[in-house]
């Protein structure tokens, strides 16, 4: 079922809901204020027939006159029929214009014989409403209940009855014709609303969701190679649009990761296959004839020069390949930094700018720093080969330590050819090489920052580097700096 028709259906079912129940309430409320209409036109008939009941010590006098009281054709209501009896069905009086109808005299004399105070009846195919009111001496006191006391002097001369029983009749004809009226309107009007509902609501629907067809096409047409392709946006400033916006933001991304992807396998081959191919060409170079063992040894030790190159790039490609997750370090030692840089440091002794090498501590105070001393060793020495590589000689390589705010840091610089400002935001890339570097000839792979960068990360830490145009460059790192439980802990007190 497509989304168009379920949101249909669904709305057609509220509307449905809505419709009946406002129609029905309407139609109840109608039939019960049209019932308690002929009721109180009954009710006034009965109150003036009663006025007419003469009230004596011992019995009813009727008051024949006094019928001409009572209105016995109302237009809006009907034609209106009444009689007066004795409680045993004989007539006292009557209406005139029950003369020629002798079922509602019947009706009329054997209602009022009843004790039915309402009763409905079919007669001449319509429905009556039959209303009666019975006029009692009270027992006991001999009192009458209703009627107006008059006057005694000339009673003697009539009729007295202990009981009257008045009874009045009305068509309910026309109830049931305004009723049936008022149905079919709402019927005529609920299924003309319902319907237009259905198709407007079909169209109006389709209409919205028309930006979500064309974005599903798109999506259809796209592939994982081609990921330049965009969803087009309805700008209708609704949910469709944000959709459409955050969905173009994934591809983005995407296409930004592939891209990255595409360019670092690019990358590691063309690093990859350097000195493999110095490799293969020493062997080949060294098979075409035969050769003194000193030739060989030359060649072997060439060889395992390029061997560890590729050796080193690997290793450094795994590290950078590896899961973010993957990259958390165990086994984390805490270490006072300052102690550990100058034991370190004594590593690089034979380094040909060893005596470059100068160590600077504004803290006087242990920094504990909780790290993995074989990464942290990694870490500092690519930022020093660094240093070394892209500065001249018997200029300081100084590395500077500090604390503030529980931050741990570490700055090397050098006082060497410096980054440009273009090249500063892309030196932590995988491969990334300055071109002002390769334009100077200076050796290298662009891994050694991105593995710094990596391990810094897992650490806990970051790193971030500075330059100027005569300052040459300044790597520093931040660690946060931790209190020990007991300083013994470390293997390097
Ligand atoms: P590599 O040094 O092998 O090229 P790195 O990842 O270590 O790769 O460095 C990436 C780039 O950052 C270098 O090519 C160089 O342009 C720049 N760079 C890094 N360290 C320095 C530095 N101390 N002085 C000047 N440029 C630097």
């Amino acid at each position: 079922m497509t989304l168009t028709t379920r949101l249909s259906v669904y709305s057609m079912a509220a509307l449905t809901v809505v419709l009946a129940g406002f129609s029905t309430t309407l139609y109840l409320l109608s039939r019960t204020y049209l019932s308690r209409q002929v009721d109180e036109h009954l009710e006034a008939a009965l109150s003036t027939l009663v006025a007419a009941a003469e009230i004596g010590p011992d019995g009813f006098e009727w008051e024949p006159n006094a019928r001409m009281l009572v209105q016995s054709d109302d237009p809006s209501a009907g034609p209106l029929y009444w009689m007066v009896s004795d409680g045993q069905g004989h007539s006292v009086d009557r209406s005139t214009n029950t003369a020629s109808n002798d079922s509602m005299i019947q009706s009329l004399a054997a209602f009022t014989a009843s004790h039915h105070k309402t009763d409905v009846v079919k007669m001449n195919g319509q429905d009556w409403r039959l209303l009666q009111r019975r006029l009692e001496m009270s027992t006991g006191t001999d009192q009458p209940t209703a009627g107006t006391p008059r006057g005694s002097s000339n009673h003697a001369k009539k009729t007295r009855y202990p009981i009257l029983v008045l009874g009045a009749a009305v068509s309910q004809k026309p109830v049931q014709h305004a009723l049936h009226t008022l149905a079919a309107a709402l019927i005529g009007v609920s299924s003309s609303i319902w319907l237009l509902a259905l198709f407007g609501g079909r169209f109006l629907c389709r209409r919205a969701l028309a930006p979500l067809t064309r974005m599903a096409a798109v999506t259809r047409r796209m592939n994982a190679s081609d990921l330049v392709n965009r969803l087009p946006r309805p700008e209708t400033g609704d949910e469709l649009d944000d959709l459409s916006e955050s969905f173009n933001g994934l591809l983005e991304r995407l296409h930004e990761s592939f891209e990255r992807q595409r360019r670092f396998t690019g990358d590691a081959s063309h690093q990859l296959r350097t000195p493999l191919t110095a490799i293969l060409g020493q062997i080949e170079v060294a098979v075409r004839r035969k050769r003194t063992p000193d030739e060989y040894e030359r060649t072997l030790i060439l060889v395992q020069e390029q061997g560890a190159r590729l050796h080193q790039i690997v290793e450094m490609l795994l590290f950078l390949a590896r899961a973010d997750a993957d990259a958390q370090l165990p086994n984390l030692e805490i270490i006072d930094l300052g102690f550990w840089l100058q034991t370190h440091l004594k590593s690089w002794a034979g380094h040909p700018r060893a005596n470059d090498l100068r160590l600077e501590s504004n803290s006087d105070v242990p920094l504990w720093v909780k790290t993995h001393p074989v990464m942290l060793a990694q870490l500092v020495d690519n930022l020093l080969d660094n240093a070394c590589k892209y500065s001249v000689a018997s200029t300081a390589v100084i590395l500077r330590l500090s604390a503030e705010d529980g931050i741990a840091s570490l700055e090397v610089q050098d006082a060497g050819c410096g980054i440009a400002p273009d090249d500063l935001p892309h030196v932590f890339e995988p491969f990334y090489r300055s071109p002002h570097a390769r334009r100077l000839g200076f050796d290298g792979v662009g891994l050694g920052l991105a593995v710094a960068k990596r391990i810094a990360l897992a650490l806990g830490g970051e790193i971030f580097p500075q330059s100027g145009p005569t300052t040459g460059s300044c790597f520093t790192l931040r660690l946060p700096t931790v209190i020990p439980r007991s300083p013994a802990i470390s293997q390097y007190e």
